[in-house]
């Protein structure tokens, strides 16, 4: 039946691409001493752990500090069926106030993978609210077919969030909310 065909579809999850953000030379955001490329490789292991102990299967684009374009990241995710991507970040902005947590989506193929994992981030997380955003602009989710999102995970620019940013609690609270999204993707989408 037509109307079960979105169901089907995503419950036939097989494989998470855990994408940490940046690495190497590609420090991405930072201040001071917090560099975005280590903070969004300490929750992508997070979630590779999280994601085994349920049976999971998961591919990590980088598991070190190494540099990887975009265009490979999206290429590693391009091998597998029926896979999701999930890539890691942290958020930065020359206006110190900013704060929060954001989940981009480019195609539609992400838009719901994108709400069922803001949702919990902003249960686990409790930043100010906000909405997923589809972006044109986000090179990493434009070269992957299969389901992508960007989450990013709070800005370090924000003296505030940059403490929360930087400690275990914080990074396996992202951690548990994008596993929890990630299920309820796959079970009841
Ligand atoms: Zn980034």
């Amino acid at each position: 039946m037509a109307t079960f065909i979105g169901n089907a579809e995503a419950r036939k999850v097989s494989r998470v691409i855990i994408d940490a953000g940046h690495g190497g030379k590609d420090k991405g955001a930072h201040r001071g001493t917090v560099y975005e490329k280590d903070l969004a490789l300490k929750v992508a292991f997070l979630v590779e752990k999280m994601l085994k102990q349920k049976g999971m299967p998961v591919t990590m684009t980088r598991r070190s500090d190494q540099f990887i374009t975009l265009r490979g990241r999206a290429d590693i995710a391009n091998r597998y069926n029926n896979a999701i991507f999930i890539s890691i970040h942290f958020n930065a902005h020359t206006g110190t106030r900013l704060n929060g947590v954001e989940t981009y989506y480019h195609s539609e193929l992400g838009k719901k993978l994108a709400a069922h994992v803001h949702l919990r981030m902003l249960s686990q997380l409790q930043p100010r609210n906000g909405n997923t955003r589809q972006r044109k602009d986000l090179g990493v989710l434009k070269a992957t077919r299969c389901p992508a999102i960007l989450v990013e995970c709070g800005y370090i620019s924000n003296a505030n969030e940059r403490k929360k940013c930087v400690t275990s609690d914080y990074h396996k609270k992202c951690a548990q909310a994008i596993v929890d999204g990630i299920w309820a993707y796959k079970t009841y989408n």
